[in-house]
């Protein structure tokens, strides 16, 4: 039950807050184009998770462009 601050100890505020902490990402190697990626989460240079696209990552660019991304895709494979 909720308390008036006074009440509380800086011992018991400080061992509440000891779980606030950030863990460390957890970072994995893409399977499709081998880029060091966020764990769970849509790869953000192929578009690609769990072996399917999700993302069109090469909509909107130009030819030149997609060809260099296209490229860089492939390479790390
Ligand atoms: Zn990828």
């Amino acid at each position: 039950m909720a308390l008036p601050a006074r009440h509380h100890s800086r011992s018991r505020i400080n061992k509440r807050r000891s779980h606030t902490a950030l863990k460390p990402l957890v970072f994995i190697k893409c399977p499709h184009c081998g880029e060091r990626t966020l764990a769970h989460r849509v790869c953000p240079k192929c578009g690609f998770y769990k072996e399917k696209e999700i993302i069109d990552v090469l909509k909107g660019l130009s030819k030149k462009e997609k060809k260099i991304k296209q490229k860089e895709i492939e390479k790390g494979q």
